[in-house]
């Protein structure tokens, strides 16, 4: 008690909030009005903790002033997630503006074309339509409406898989030809990114699927193939393994940054700069969501200039679903 008579009690007080404190208080001590502040407090074991100080001036029956009588509440845990609720806004502050951005982009294209078609249809259609131009215009729409319609699919994949725990539907197909009708719808996408696509899935590899998963998963991986790539050829394999269907992606792309790779299945995570290559940071987190409700494991191996390999391995049987998170429709 003696050592926090006067000001004793600022003497653990964290050097970074000591003057802050000193001033507040010693203004409202010298006008004898009651305060109220935040600041770290050493306790007996060396923690910092974080203390709500509140003091109301006491007066004697005769109207003097005599001390405070305070309290000093442990609010560690509360700012600890004032701290994590505070990052978050700001993590959707800042995903807002780049998916604003990552939207605005095709969409900006996509103003263009319309445009030139309708410059075209107003000045000289005949001429438009015979020299293909206007084809190729609304050809530049459609594609930019392509890009627009993946982004918004990732968009509301996002909030679907956030909110509401998966649902599973199985049913029985082979992963190859899932595959393959994954790489033929990439076909246009593949050809613009310069990538030659080769699948080796020699044996049809049947289970209990949940197709649209699998297919989202695996589309995923595929366009981040062709996007990081390097206009070099994607090899995407599907083989049974140690009792388990084992999809692999593979390219010979950027690679990915050692000091990045454990950060890049995470939500909003990139590990490239936003000028070169557009992204929201999604499909990965959405395709790990997937893989993980059925039951599965993705990892990766890179390296930086060299490709990039993803694995995804996924146990035939349902079993390893009954995490309690996940109900089988
Ligand atoms: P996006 O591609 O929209 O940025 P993803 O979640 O699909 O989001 O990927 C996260 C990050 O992981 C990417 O920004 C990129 O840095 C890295 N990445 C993913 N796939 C590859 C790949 N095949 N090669 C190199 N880097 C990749």
């Amino acid at each position: 008690m003696e050592d926090e008579i006067g000001v004793g009690w600022a003497e653990g007080v964290h050097p970074q909030d000591f003057q802050r404190c000193m001033d507040l208080y010693m203004r409202a001590f010298g006008r004898r009005e009651r305060f109220e502040m935040e600041y770290r407090l050493l306790r007996a074991d060396g923690a910092w903790r974080w203390i709500l100080d509140r003091g109301v001036p006491r007066t004697t029956p005769f109207g003097e002033f005599a001390g405070y009588v305070g309290s000093c509440v442990d609010i560690t845990e509360h700012k600890l997630l004032e701290n994590e609720l505070r990052q978050r806004v700001k993590d959707r502050d800042d995903f807002l503006s780049i998916a604003s951005h990552e939207l605005k982009t095709p969409l900006t294209t996509m103003q263009f074309a319309i445009d030139a078609v309708i410059r075209a249809i107003r000045d000289r259609p005949e001429e438009a339509f015979r020299s293909g131009k206007m084809l190729a215009a609304a050809q530049r729409a459609a594609g930019q409406t392509v890009r627009l319609s993946v982004l918004v699919e990732e968009l509301l994949d996002v909030s679907r898989l956030a909110s509401s725990p998966l649902t599973l539907d199985r049913t029985r197909a082979d992963l190859s030809s899932v595959a393959r009708e994954v790489l033929a719808r990439v076909a246009d996408a593949a050809a613009a990114a310069g990538c030659a696509v080769e699948l080796d899935a020699p044996d049809p590899v049947t289970g209990m699927w949940d197709l649209r998963r699998i297919e989202r998963a695996l589309a995923n991986l595929v366009s981040n193939a062709l996007k990081y790539g390097g206009e070099k050829p994607v090899v995407v394999t599907v083989e049974a393994r140690d009792g388990c269907a084992r999809l692999i992606v593979e390219d010979q792309g950027i690679g990915i940054p050692r000091e990045r790779q454990a950060a890049i299945f995470g939500r909003f995570e990139r590990a490239v700069s936003e000028r070169h290559y557009g992204g929201l940071g999604l499909g990965l987190w959405i395709s790990r969501q997937c893989v993980l409700a059925l039951g599965g494991e993705i990892r990766f191996e890179s390296e930086e200039g060299k490709g990039t390999k993803f694995f995804v391995d996924l146990p035939f049987s349902a079993a390893a679903e009954s995490s309690g998170l996940l109900t089988t429709g």
